[in-house]
């Protein structure tokens, strides 16, 4: 008879505390290499970052990421990582681990799927050594009730694995939303704070902050048990202190942190608002306009979801996947079939709809529209590019001066001192009729008069509260069109849409002339 004996491997443990961004990456480079060459044991190296950083994935571009000139003027270190994924914002409280090991290790599992799971759950297994309940959330984060706590990312060379994660202990997000381009340009207050939901640290589950050392005992064992090793103290050797050496002035150069640029920005935040009857659904995503991938995408909004991270768990889902129709509809109808619960006057179809309105917006931009131009554009009825040769220019009263005699009366002298004469002449320029309109009555009879007439389509100019509000109505009434948002603080931010409704709004907003100039083009191009 054969006995065996096992003995349990030991794992070196490194543990280099805080350093800078750049001496953390040129360290991650020669650790790796090291492994590569069969020099090193398989080693868990805990980090940390002083002073505070952002971090790019391997392949992104920096400038397109991250909010350079606040990270600038806030001491904010900026680097980009071996690994790659999205960028992130690390703050000196924070602790990283991360774990160099031979492919071929036995206990690497052999899918990139299931190696992303194991080490996640290792580490997930580790958290709940604290006390939280942290879980593995597909493709590669860890999370405690839908709320994100730590991300995970690998690479390899030459055979050799670096795989890495973050653990979020007493987390700075304001700074986060600040530091990295986050789609939140288009959102009110209250809905940046719903963003502030998708995350969580160590402190806000505990309600304080344990201190390091528990953390790191504790993702010891989360790693030990699920891998079945215990871990060995080490200092750097000298030939790892040596690569770090030669291997930091390029690490903290721009040639290497900015080594990635595109001729042109292909990132852009593209948005939407629908009003669905729970409530108004507000898309913001930032795609990859040329390989048309969502980077990132947020559904805010006033709708009530339970658990909240039904929203959080599909915005998961969305994310670095294809911003095409089809593979928006999948997505959303799988996701919903799957017996999760429903939310309350907001179905597939208008989240559906919802993201598709945002992603119409990328075929806008060869016409020479900015993104930021396309947040101001609200479709009616039918996508942009279905509306062809409108027929009619529709100019809301609350632009007119204030001491017009035309202001509680159709039409407009052209005088020449506010926008709608210059947009009136404009749209005589394209074959078009300028109308005013004079309150909300007025707007539904003047689009139940077009349709009856046989018109296509119109173009508009509203504030978004008013699309937001009456989209239902537009549709009701069915006439084709694209509304341009005004230009200036409106009724509704002022609360007084009951009196712009009855034509008494006291303001006086502006029309958004060379947005509505490049729409005409383009509507008749
Ligand atoms: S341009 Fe038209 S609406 Fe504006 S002040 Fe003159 S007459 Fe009135």
């Amino acid at each position: 008879m054969r006995y065996t004996h096992s003995v349990m491997e030991t794992w070196r443990l490194l543990d280099t505390g805080p350093l800078s961004a750049a001496e953390n990456m040129a360290l991650d480079e020669g650790l790796l290499e090291l492994k590569a060459e069969g020099k090193i044991p398989p080693t868990l190296r805990f980090l940390q970052f002083s002073p505070p950083c952002v971090l790019v994935g391997h392949h992104q571009s920096v400038d397109e990421e991250i909010r350079l000139d606040y990270c600038r003027s806030n001491g904010i270190g900026i680097n980009r990582r071996l690994t790659g994924g999205g960028a992130l914002y690390w703050g000196t409280r924070e602790l990283g681990w991360e774990i160099y090991i031979s492919k071929i290790h036995p206990s690497v599992p052999a899918t990139f799927e299931e190696l992303y799971r194991k080490f996640g759950e290792s580490a997930a297994r580790g958290l709940r050594h604290l006390g939280v309940d942290a879980c593995f959330r597909p493709r590669n984060d860890i999370e405690i009730q839908g709320r994100k706590i730590s991300g995970t990312g690998g690479t390899e060379l030459a055979g050799a694995i670096l795989f890495q994660g973050t653990v979020l202990v007493d987390f700075d997000i304001d700074v986060m939303l600040r530091a990295l381009r986050i789609p939140t340009e288009k959102l009110q207050d209250k809905e940046i704070e719903s963003v502030k939901e998708r995350v969580t640290c160590l402190k806000w589950e505990l309600g304080f902050v344990p201190p390091l050392s528990e953390i790191k005992t504790a993702l010891l064992r989360g790693f030990g048990e699920s891998f079945g090793v215990t871990f060995d103290p080490q200092p750097l050797t000298s030939d790892e202190q040596n690569l770090l050496k030669q291997k930091l002035p390029y690490f903290s150069s721009p040639e290497y942190v900015f080594k990635v640029r595109d001729a042109l920005p292909r990132r852009k935040t593209l948005s939407s608002i629908f009003k669905a009857p729970g409530g108004l659904i507000r898309v913001s995503m930032a795609v990859d306009t040329k390989t048309r991938v969502i980077n990132q995408i947020l559904i805010t909004g006033d709708f009530f979801a339970h658990p909240k991270r039904l929203i959080f768990d599909l915005e998961c889902l969305l994310k670095n996947s294809k911003a095409t129709p089809s593979h928006i509809r999948e997505t959303i109808t799988s996701f919903f079939s799957d017996g999760r619960p429903q939310i309350p006057g907001v179905s597939k179809d208008h989240l559906i709809t919802s993201i598709e309105e945002a992603i119409q917006k990328i075929d806008l931009l060869p016409w020479g529209f900015d993104a930021e131009g396309t947040h101001h554009l609200f479709p009616v009825l039918k996508p942009f590019r279905e509306v062809r040769k409108p027929d009619v220019l529709l100019l809301p009263y609350c632009a007119k001066e204030t001491q017009c005699p035309y202001r509680n009366e159709k039409g407009c002298g052209e005088c020449g001192k506010c926008s709608v004469g210059d947009a009136a002449q404009m749209a005589r320029s394209f074959g078009m009729d300028a109308v005013t309109i004079q309150n909300y009555e007025d707007l539904e009879a003047t689009l139940l008069q077009l349709k009856r007439s046989g018109a296509r389509s119109f173009i508009g100019s509203c504030c978004e509260p008013f699309y937001g509000k009456h989209r239902p109505d537009f549709e009701r009434i069915g006439l084709p069109g694209i509304l341009v948002d005004v230009d200036q603080s409106t009724c509704y931010d002022l609360g007084q849409e009951k009196e712009a409704a009855k034509g008494n709004f006291e303001n006086q907003t502006h029309l958004n002339l060379p947005l509505l100039q490049k729409v005409l083009e383009y509507a008749h191009g």
